[in-house]
């Protein structure tokens, strides 16, 4: 079977892999088409390409943009951007400026909480990647606070958890819009998390199409076969394509593996047909 995998992150975001091993391990993996999509950011892109090449695996260049819809944090994966778009990195730093400007309030929170822990010590965990909760983590990790990442998460950062901070995001509009305009497929990942919302996915989904949006991530690591079923059949009733990844983060989150998810994840390739069509119609109108 031909494995493709369209979500996963790099050392660019908060992934473990720099993206030359993320592509490597793809390749390793059986992985033919591996779409890189970074948080809020491409710098990992060129990079991965570069070695798709290398290698032999074909590299989607892709990004995954947070949003707020009714107060619920949800992400929209974009396929096919071009990342030499003008529009792009400006509209990037405003939102990496938002979610760096949370990263100390978190800290300061976790201080409050009576975790001794600076804002350098986080920084160093990142290195020189974009700051986010699981070097935050790590650092809680480094100081004795909590035995684990998920540890840490449970007891502190989760978005229900004490040190949680909101941060600013765009809107829904404004995510899309962003992708549609770098000449990306806007898709909405992880549909499961939709499921905090109140208002009925079916009607999530309708308002997201209204604006641009063109797939769901029906196929997802986490999702078992029932939820998978039901996506994919809104995304059919609804005209949206049906794309599908692991969301590889590496260390971050254990036991999920690039092309495989948590062992029986399994993206056809098949899917990226449709994908392509779209894109290149797009491209041309
Ligand atoms: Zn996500
Ligand atoms: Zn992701």
């Amino acid at each position: 079977m031909v494995r493709i995998d369209l979500h996963a992150h790099t050392t660019a975001s908060d992934g473990s892999l720099t993206p030359e091993e993320l592509v490597r391990l793809a390749k390793q993996q059986g992985v033919t088409t591996l779409a890189v999509t970074d948080h809020d950011t491409i710098a990992g892109l060129s990079q991965a390409m570069a070695e798709g090449e290398q290698v032999g695996v074909d590299v989607i260049p892709g990004i995954e943009i947070s949003c707020l819809y009714s107060d619920v944090e949800l992400h929209i994966l974009g396929y096919f951007i071009n990342p030499d778009d003008p529009h792009l990195e400006p509209a990037l730093a405003r939102y990496r400026a938002s979610r760096e400007d949370r990263n100390p309030r978190i800290v300061q929170r976790l201080q409050e909480l009576g975790c001794t822990l600076t804002y350098a010590e986080v920084k160093a965990a990142a290195g020189t990647a974009t700051v986010g909760r699981p070097h935050i983590a790590q650092a809680l990790v480094r100081r004795g606070y909590v035995s684990s990442v998920s540890e840490a998460f449970d007891r502190y950062l989760a978005d229900d958890a004490p040190a949680y901070m909101p941060r600013l995001l765009p809107s829904p509009a404004e995510a899309i819009g962003l992708i549609r305009q770098i000449g990306g497929i806007p898709v909405l990942a992880h549909p499961v998390y939709a499921s905090r919302l109140k208002e009925p996915f079916e009607q999530v989904c309708a308002t997201l199409k209204g604006l641009g949006l063109l797939g769901i991530e029906a196929i997802y690591s986490s999702h078992n076969r029932q939820q998978t079923d039901r996506y994919r059949s809104i995304s059919r009733n609804q005209g949206l394509l049906v794309t599908g990844g692991s969301d590889f983060h590496g260390e971050a989150k254990p036991n999920l593996l690039v092309g495989t998810g948590y062992g029986n994840l399994a993206v056809p390739a098949a899917l990226l047909e449709p994908m392509k069509a779209l894109a290149e119609a797009r491209k041309e109108a």
